[in-house]
């Protein structure tokens, strides 16, 4: 949305919005007719002439539309006049440890193994067809919705217009609303049925609904694109992002290994591939399997966890949600259900851990003093465990490549 249009937008809530927030979210009926009112504009104004540009029909628009109205309850809305509410904790960004309890990746090991015997046949075409290990596209169904258990609360059209409408990231989600009713128009699902989560998330692999456009497929063949009520359809959608983002049949996502202590855990990162012979002549034992391809040192907690030696798949898997620990957790979960193995060697080791506003704050006087840290935002993504490490090398510190506490009053 271009900056006039915003300002417009935000002025012209801002009276019904204070109005409603005076008297609490449930508001009284006219002023919550103020807000409706106000969304029913921006529908016609902002959402009609983009989405008929793309082709949608009237008759579609408007029974897309048919009772709704904004959710106030959802998260990351920003409501002028009202202190913005907590971002989510989106797991992904949470402490490693507690991203990987081994009581709920039992559970998904469990499921995850019957699961592959209802669908092996499926499975096995998806495979030959695409070229995705099985146990990887069942990872990645466990992760999104719990193999499909998980309930998908919201109507997309409700979430995706609340969130372009009133949202913190109102602009991303303009898009995806139209993409939605870009979907809608397909005729691949109803509106009725188009469920999604609160950030428009869709059916089991809870695709974004552009990447829905780009990447669903039908594979039960009966002419819908159905990711909400056919696992054939959902299954073979996930492998084919997967294999149009590169995945590679010819070696897996990487393996756990054990890090000499003499070896930096300043060599981590995508940027910093070599073959496994190359690795082997650090000193580190080489995993089993195939050794096609770089492989490239993986350190989520830095020296305070399992280290990992991974291959341009982990990459592809990060393509899916962009977090060290979610594609990590897709391969752990994968191999468990492929062979049963158990539980990472490596322990994730008690960490002092810091804020998010502590992290940032580090951050930005990191980048101050010139280190690259891959943007002040808040999470330990790589960019900044490497510049960890080399200000404790710096420092003259033992090297972790990890800011806990201890480090972040040393350097304070
Ligand atoms: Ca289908």
């Amino acid at each position: 949305m271009r900056a006039g249009q915003q300002i417009r937008r935000t002025l012209a809530l801002t009276a019904s919005l204070l109005a409603a927030l005076a008297v609490g979210m449930a508001g009284s009926k006219a002023q919550n007719a103020g807000l409706a009112a106000d969304f029913r504009n921006w529908i016609e104004r902002e959402i009609w002439p983009a989405a008929a540009a793309v082709g949608v029909t009237r008759a579609v628009f408007d029974n897309a539309f048919v009772n709704v109205t904004p959710d106030l309850g959802l998260p990351e809305l920003v409501l002028p006049g009202a202190a913005p509410g907590p971002a989510i904790d989106q797991a992904e960004f949470r402490s490693p440890a507690g991203y990987f309890n081994e009581a709920g990746i039992r559970t998904l090991v469990s499921i995850g193994t019957e699961e592959m015997r209802n669908w092996g046949s499926t499975l096995a075409a998806i495979e030959a067809r695409y070229g995705v290990p099985r146990e990887i596209v069942l990872a990645i169904w466990a992760r999104e919705s719990a193999y499909g258990r998980a309930s998908i609360p919201h109507n997309a059209i409700t979430a995706l217009a609340t969130q372009a409408f009133l949202g913190r990231r109102a602009e991303k989600f303009r898009g995806e609303l139209i993409a939605a009713l870009q979907i809608l128009q397909s005729g691949d699902v109803t509106a009725r049925e188009m469920r999604s989560s609160w950030a428009g998330g869709l059916g089991h692999p809870q695709f974004l609904p552009s990447t829905y456009l780009t990447y669903a497929v039908d594979f039960d063949g009966d002419g819908r694109r159905d990711i909400w009520r056919s696992v054939p359809d959902a299954l073979a959608s996930i492998a084919n992002y997967l294999a149009r983002h590169g995945w590679n049949s010819a070696f897996g996502w990487g393996a756990e290994i054990d890090l000499p202590a003499g070896v930096s855990c300043r060599f981590e990162g995508p940027h910093q591939g070599m073959p496994l012979s190359a690795w082997s002549a650090f000193g580190i034992a080489v995993p089993t399997g195939s050794t096609a391809g770089n492989r490239y040192l993986l350190l989520p907690a830095g020296r305070f966890g399992p280290a990992f030696l991974v291959t341009d798949n982990f990459y592809v898997l990060k393509d899916y949600n962009e977090s060290d620990l979610y594609a990590l957790f897709v391969g752990h979960l994968a191999d468990r259900i492929a062979s049963g193995g158990g539980a990472f060697r490596g322990a994730w080791q008690p960490i002092e851990g810091l804020t998010h506003a502590e992290i940032q704050n580090l951050q930005q006087r990191m980048e101050a003093a010139g280190y690259d840290v891959g943007g002040a935002d808040g999470l330990i993504g790589f960019r900044t465990r490497i510049s960890v490490g080399a200000v404790q090398a710096a420092l003259g510190l033992a090297e972790t490549c990890f800011p806990d506490r201890a480090f972040f009053e040393a350097v304070g």
